[in-house]
């Protein structure tokens, strides 16, 4: 069933766990990741995020993620992940998206606060809450701290305040994509920003940081957790794998793929404590 991410999330708080956020654009993902939280009756957070659109247009796909959302009793949010602009954003309501995060976080302090505030005051009198970033959670490419753009707590209290946002994504060591060095977590500046915002906080790029870290990240206040890359590797080395064995149905190969994406679903939500939740 379809929830307000402010009720999942603030029960994940109250409660000690992270909620696992999946980026999904096609039937093997989408279907991967249900039956996973159908397995580990954990709540989800369907993800969509506008790069996709050349893949998988959302207008088409969003119906696909409606449909499994309403057709289970789990907890389920449909999220439009990392918006770009406030047209973006409206049409991923339109598509029926019922959880916003606007990006502007690699814009300066004052644009970022204007082009979020303008996203939540569309959102909000339609009950959609609105994720944002502060900080600039690391692009694809090479794992560098060398510059790296973390959140400013100070800064985090009154982007909060001045925005309106639901739920804050932090810049704390983390980056997106393959991580080519091994991450490192701040937890200095993540205790510092849990302490001066009372929204819940989102962990991005978390595939390929360590299950001890994510562990402790939890229990420190991350209450919403990004999984994209890990599941996509995982079904690279499966398919990789039906292929050097011979395999020949591309049936199989995508019933392969499918489950890849559960495995590896299954063994987040279960890393971050939301198996068992959902029911
Ligand atoms: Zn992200």
């Amino acid at each position: 069933m379809l929830v307000n991410m402010k009720d999942m999330l603030a029960k994940a708080a109250r409660e000690g766990y992270g909620v696992g956020n999946f980026d999904v654009f096609n039937t093997e993902l989408l279907k991967g990741v249900m039956e996973a939280a159908e397995e580990a009756a954990a709540p989800v957070i369907l993800a969509y995020s506008p790069p996709f659109e050349k893949y998988s247009p959302l207008a088409y796909f969003a119906p696909a993620m409606k449909a499994w959302a309403e057709d289970t009793d789990l907890p389920v949010v449909l999220h439009y992940d990392h918006g770009t602009s406030l047209e973006g954003c409206m049409h991923a309501v339109a598509c029926g998206c019922n959880s916003i995060m606007i990006d502007a976080s690699s814009k300066p302090f004052e644009e970022n606060v204007a082009t979020v505030k303008a996203v939540v005051d569309y959102c909000h009198p339609l009950g959609i809450p609105v994720e944002a970033e502060l900080g600039h959670v690391g692009d694809e490419g090479e794992y560098t701290l060398e510059g790296y753009g973390y959140t400013d707590p100070a800064q985090a209290a009154e982007f909060v305040r001045r925005t309106g946002i639901d739920f804050l994504a932090v810049a704390i060591g983390n980056q997106h994509g393959v991580y080519t060095a091994e991450p490192k977590i701040n937890y200095e500046v993540l205790q510092a920003v849990r302490e001066a915002v009372d929204v819940p906080l989102v962990l991005h790029g978390a595939s390929g940081i360590p299950a001890e870290d994510i562990r402790r990240c939890c229990r420190e206040g991350i209450t919403k957790i990004n999984i994209h890359t890990d599941m996509l590797l995982e079904a690279i080395a499966t398919l990789k794998g039906d292929l050097a064995a011979g395999e020949k149905s591309y049936h199989t190969m995508s019933a392969h793929h499918t489950a890849a994406v559960k495995k590896v679903a299954l063994e987040k939500m279960r890393l971050f404590g939301s198996d068992g939740k959902g029911r």
